[in-house]
């Protein structure tokens, strides 16, 4: 293990991460590792939506003409396809918009103005509350609260999810704690899924909050990575048994699955807590794009055709997993600079390098021109006590660009990771 080495060879090490470094400067790189979006040739899988649902088809099965006003749960064959592969009846699932994001902030914002089921009143009355936020966890999400200011209590994830010890503690309480994030399969960024344990305790913990929402976005439930379909226990059926029906909100979307800019986002929850939505939103809207929904039916077939699709999907950014792992691998294994994950689905790898070095390492990559996302996104208010989670997205560079981009990146944390040692 290198990690044993003396000032002589470490300085050697340093010198040859810095000719690489100088190397790769001179190339005028222009490569980007941020966001977790599918690449072109994963949107042209789906290219047929744009002929769907075809001249003169304009009705859903039960006759509805999609292109009016009206129907403000959604389709019902497109929610039914969804019900199946998010775990919501389908008479509890609800079909939006094109993004499920868009339904997280809408249901802060709703849980805010109108007291939820269970609630006595509203959030906005209840003085400061709190969300839980497993990290490292999905910016966006901690985007939300800090817009409405709430105030996020971080809980460490582990490989079965967010500790529970620490998270039913927490909640038992606690009763300005008002909720958590959860993304149960294949999560952002760790790759993480719940064990049926986790899934369990969050649906049957008692909480000191009558009003606590698990905030379920299952965003990866068909994205997988291998041959192994990874299966995540049913919460909101566990939370019913459990007499805590109220206590989750599911959402999904299609935008990993179809286009990601014009897909359609899922909402699901208890018939009392679809009802109180559904009485929110009818304020709201008429009707969503039910268009949308009646060429995403036609397109997707059932949830097996959903699965087949997604199979597709894989074949493409497989490999794209397959080379970040391997140059990660040739680069750093033995040296103690870095560990990372190995998703089984998903979009992202989350690289551990030394305490303190992850800001330096990603500002080092963007003076040779490689973009990686802020290090510390992955904690609330951008802030990562420990300065070491370094989030990787692989899917939307080319493979080239990847590999090239991958290879940087280790340059990087060479370079910071043996500065550090020889300080
Ligand atoms: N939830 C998670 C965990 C994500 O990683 C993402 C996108 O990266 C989203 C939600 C965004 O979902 P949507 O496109 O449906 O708004």
């Amino acid at each position: 293990m290198t990690t044993d080495l003396g000032a002589q060879d470490l300085t050697a090490l340093l010198d040859s991460a810095r000719q690489d470094y100088s190397e790769l400067a001179g190339r005028g790189l222009k490569l980007d590792l941020t966001r977790g979006k599918p690449a072109p040739d994963q949107l042209d899988l789906s290219n047929e939506l744009l002929t769907l649902p075809g001249e003169g088809v304009l009705k859903a099965a039960d006759g509805t003409d999609t292109r009016n006003y009206g129907g403000l749960n959604g389709l019902p064959e497109l929610r039914a396809i969804f019900a199946e592969l998010l775990q919501v009846p389908v008479a509890q699932l609800l079909a939006s918009g094109n993004s499920s994001l868009e339904l997280m902030h809408d249901a802060f914002v709703q849980a805010l103005l109108s007291p939820l089921p269970g609630a006595q009143s509203r959030w906005v009355d209840q003085g400061p509350i709190k969300f839980l936020a497993p990290v490292p966890g999905y910016d966006r999400h901690f985007s939300i609260c800090e817009r409405f200011g709430i105030e996020m209590i971080p809980v460490p994830m582990t490989e079965t999810g967010p500790d529970m010890e620490v998270v039913t503690r927490l909640v038992a309480a606690d009763a300005s704690i008002k909720g958590i994030w959860a993304i149960p399969k294949y999560s952002n960024p760790t790759g993480v899924t719940y064990s049926d344990d986790t899934v369990r305790q969050l649906a049957e913990m008692p909480t000191a909050a009558p009003d606590f929402r698990i905030f379920w976005d299952n965003a990866y439930s068909v994205h997988h990575l291998t041959d192994e379909r990874v299966e995540v226990a049913d919460v909101l059926a566990l939370a019913t048994a459990a007499g805590h029906a109220d206590r989750v909100f599911v959402f999904g979307s299609t935008s990993k699955i179809t286009f990601a800019g014009a897909g359609v986002g899922f909402f699901g929850a208890s018939e009392a807590n679809v009802k109180w939505w559904l009485g929110n939103l009818s304020k709201r809207s008429i009707g969503p794009d039910k268009v949308n929904h009646l060429r995403h039916a036609a397109f997707l077939g059932s949830a097996e055709g959903v699965l087949a699709h997604m199979d597709k999907h894989r074949a493409l950014i497989a490999p794209k997993f397959q080379a970040t792992l391997r140059i990660l691998s040739e680069q750093l294994d033995g040296t103690g600079l870095g560990t990372w994950t190995e998703p089984k689905g998903g979009y992202f790898i989350t690289l551990e390098v030394p305490e303190g070095t992850a800001s330096d390492i990603v500002a080092r990559a963007a003076e040779i021109g490689v973009a990686l996302t802020p290090a510390g996104a992955a904690h609330p208010l951008g802030q990562d006590p420990k300065d070491s989670i370094i989030r990787i997205a692989p899917t939307f560079p080319t493979l080239e660009n990847l590999e090239a981009a991958v290879l940087a990146l280790t340059t990087c944390v060479k370079l910071v990771g043996y500065e550090q040692r020889l300080k």
